[in-house]
């Protein structure tokens, strides 16, 4: 239905739209505006197209895809993410000079996980 399809379909910065990080399943969404100007950071440096593979996740989502009960995409505060065309490891040192707070490297299936967890740093491998 093509209201449905215009759900979310705002612009909240710059190269970014709400609807890039809704819960795919209900398009629900939250999200936290010290993230949204990270990522606008990290796109400004990138100058290139940054993918969210997964922003918002209610919880049952959340736990469809197997995500820690108290995970920070829960509650608006992370964003997994992909950037073509860089080696994974680059765009992790870019992100550590953005001092995300939360910075999950998953080498396999190539993407980041970053939050800003209002906590101490935390650094994982997936
Ligand atoms: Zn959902
Ligand atoms: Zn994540």
């Amino acid at each position: 239905m093509e209201m449905l399809n215009s759900i979310n379909n705002i612009k909240v910065a710059k190269f970014f739209k709400l609807n890039e990080f809704a819960c795919p399943c209900c398009k629900k969404v939250m999200l936290h505006p010290k993230l949204l100007a990270k990522l606008f950071e990290l796109r400004n440096i990138l100058e290139r197209p940054i993918i969210v593979n997964s922003g918002y996740r209610c919880p049952k989502y959340n736990q469809e895809v197997g995500g820690v009960v108290s995970s920070y995409h829960c509650i608006g505060l992370a964003a997994d993410i992909t950037v073509k065309d860089i080696e994974l490891i680059t765009l992790l040192e870019i992100c550590e000079n953005l001092d995300f707070n939360g910075i999950g490297f998953y080498e396999k299936r190539h993407f980041l996980h970053l939050d800003v967890r209002p906590t101490k740093r935390a650094r994982w491998m997936g």
